[in-house]
């Protein structure tokens, strides 16, 4: 065993997060879009990398208003909030259920409202306790219908402090659709006057100013994913994979790698075994493709990636690789695109599949 430092001592894979990076990308944002006030999206423990470190950097950097997609992360977010900004806005994407009303009012959480049913439930069942309205301006997922958008607003009693949307296609900023959403968002927010408007998450950030409105709303790039089609090289890598190589072996020519033998080897060839499989979040459709950082150069992923390991081919390394040595699968070396590209998936799907095994470790 060599090449360890102290902070290499793990038997597993782990994830180092740089809440510095955070920071850095938020006020990338906030500098991309800066007449909007710029709110973090922390829904499925922060996209993966741990709810409450994530938060706590986020208000330490005046962030003032989150979403989350259920009223359960919306009460563990106040908890972590409490201390640090008692005040914040927390908003929940998926709207109230009859059971859920009682936990949207003890953690003080407001619910976007999906439909004039959810309005009218909560401008009766509340003291106009404020709501965000989500209008469906043609994603067809959550959201009022535009047929609902009248009634609602002539509701009595409802307390509406923010209307958003959500752009179906901003992963390409030329795309038609994108601007078809924002006149209409435009033209039915006027329909509340009292009530500041979001159109835009990490796509519409980045994207002129006539999608930002008074709120933008980020996830994946806050945590250095593109939200793109194409990398977006301002934004800093947040999380780097990184795993240690539990074993070595050199196979002769013919002998094959791993389940069902899909890796064969043409000549002599050396590979290194890595603790790290689909069981912690690298998905399987790596397998054969994707790459590793070790000892100074690249390696491909030989065979098929299982449960708990990886085997990379190392037969061309030049700087010798012992085991306890570290291998970085995406944030240092190859960016959370070109993982995600060659797992046939995106950064959202790398960073929130990341297992209950990989150790986060804040920097
Ligand atoms: C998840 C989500 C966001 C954040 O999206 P990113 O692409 O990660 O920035 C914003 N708005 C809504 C409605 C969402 O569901």
């Amino acid at each position: 065993m060599s090449g360890h430092t102290a902070s290499d001592k793990t038997s597993g894979p782990w994830v180092d997060i740089s809440l510095d990076a955070l920071a850095a990308n938020y006020a990338t944002l906030r500098a991309a879009a800066p007449d909007a006030e710029m709110a973090a999206v922390v829904k499925c423990n922060a996209y993966g990398l741990g709810l409450a470190a994530i938060a706590t950097k986020l208000a330490e950097q005046n962030c003032k208003t989150f979403f989350v997609a259920y009223p359960e992360e919306g009460a563990a977010l106040r908890e972590v909030l409490k201390p640090l900004n008692a005040d914040a806005a927390i908003y929940v994407f998926n709207g109230p259920l009859p059971q859920t009303m009682a936990l949207f009012q003890s953690a003080k959480m407001a619910p976007v409202l999906n439909s004039l049913e959810q309005a009218t439930t909560w401008a009766a069942e509340t003291d106009g306790a404020p709501a965000a309205l989500h209008i469906d301006t043609g994603m067809n997922r959550l959201g009022a219908p535009l047929s609902e958008i009248d009634a609602i607003a002539a509701l009595s009693g409802l307390n509406i402090n923010l209307v958003m949307s959500h752009l179906a296609c901003a992963s390409d900023p030329a795309h038609p659709k994108n601007d078809e959403q924002c006149k209409l968002f435009g033209a039915v927010a006027k329909d509340f006057p009292q009530a500041r408007a979001s159109l835009s998450a990490s796509g519409g950030a980045l994207m002129d100013a006539r999608f930002h409105f008074d709120l933008v709303r980020p996830g994946v790039a806050l945590y250095g994913g593109s939200p793109f089609d194409i990398d977006e090289a301002r934004l800093e890598p947040v999380a780097v994979l990184r795993a240690p190589v539990v074993q070595l072996r050199e196979i002769a020519p013919g002998e094959t790698v791993g389940y069902n033998a899909s890796f064969k080897a043409t000549a002599p060839t050396r590979l290194a075994t890595v603790a790290l499989g689909y069981g912690d979040g690298m998905p399987a459709s790596g397998s054969g493709r994707a790459q590793a950082v070790i000892a100074g150069g690249r390696a491909r992923i030989a065979g098929r990636i299982s449960m708990d390991l990886i085997s990379l081919d190392i037969t061309d390394h030049k700087n010798p690789i012992n085991t306890g040595d570290i291998a970085t699968f995406f944030g240092e070396g190859i960016r959370l695109f070109e993982a995600a590209k060659s797992c046939n998936t995106s950064a959202y799907e790398l960073l929130t599949g990341l297992g209950g095994r990989v150790d986060r470790r804040y920097l």
